[in-house]
């Protein structure tokens, strides 16, 4: 039960990151090919907390995408009480699940599911990603691999052909995360150096 388990909750990650069952399992991230630190053009622009929240407040499309670090933070549930002021204010809260977010299939349904999060703002992947083009601010709560550019704009990347969540379409995002740190993959991400992103840097719980 356990083997089988386990190989098809890997078949169903390496759907999800369009890659080869035996090029997982024989290779991994970060370890061949591409180059690990890239230098990108454009600043990193830090934001405020209380910046971040009057932003928010001027939004009416608002998506959240969590990732490992707020499985790290535990967040979810500050999460859940920010995404209830926002839509008691009226505002479209939703939330974009990308399928290998987090550390196992499932990580932050689970999540998000203790936290109270109503299931029908949780979006998958498919569902979510075409709408980011009319959405005023997305929070990156402790993602990274999966809202990296660099999976659709650079084919030497380790992670090149992963579909990802397409959060620079929107008109501002915002990435909560404690440093400028590559995540699981080990590949820098351009989304930082973007015009529109702006990086709370800290625990995401905080
Ligand atoms: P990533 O590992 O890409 O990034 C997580 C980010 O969270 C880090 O860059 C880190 O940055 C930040 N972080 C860590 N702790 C905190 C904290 N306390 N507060 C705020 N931020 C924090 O995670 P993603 O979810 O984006 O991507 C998942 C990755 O894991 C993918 O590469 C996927 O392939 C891989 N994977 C997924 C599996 C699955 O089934 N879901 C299984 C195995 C691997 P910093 O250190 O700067 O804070």
């Amino acid at each position: 039960l356990v083997g089988s388990s386990g190989a098809i909750l890997s078949y169903i990650m390496c759907r999800a990151m369009n890659r080869k069952f035996l090029a997982v399992i024989a290779g991994g991230f970060g370890t061949s090919g591409g180059s690990a630190s890239k230098s990108y053009d454009g600043e990193v622009l830090a934001i405020t907390a209380s910046n971040t929240s009057q932003a928010l407040q001027q939004s009416q499309n608002v998506i959240i995408v969590p990732g490992y670090g707020m499985a790290v933070a535990q967040a979810q549930g500050v999460v859940n009480e920010i995404t209830k002021k926002l839509r008691g204010a009226g505002k479209n809260v939703r939330f974009a699940i990308h399928p290998v977010a987090g550390r196992m299939p499932g990580h932050m349904n689970g999540l998000l599911a203790e936290a109270r999060v109503p299931y029908d703002i949780v979006l998958e992947m498919d569902e979510i990603n075409d709408d980011f083009v009319e959405t005023d601010i997305v929070l990156v709560i402790g993602a990274n691999d999966i809202v990296n550019p660099s999976a659709l704009t650079e084919p030497d990347s380790p992670i090149a052909g992963m579909p990802v969540l397409e959060v620079w379409k929107s008109k501002t995002v915002v990435v909560l995360k404690r440093s400028m740190a590559s995540g699981y993959a080990g590949v820098d991400n351009p989304l930082f150096f973007e015009e529109n992103t702006r990086m709370l840097f800290g625990d995401a719980k905080e």
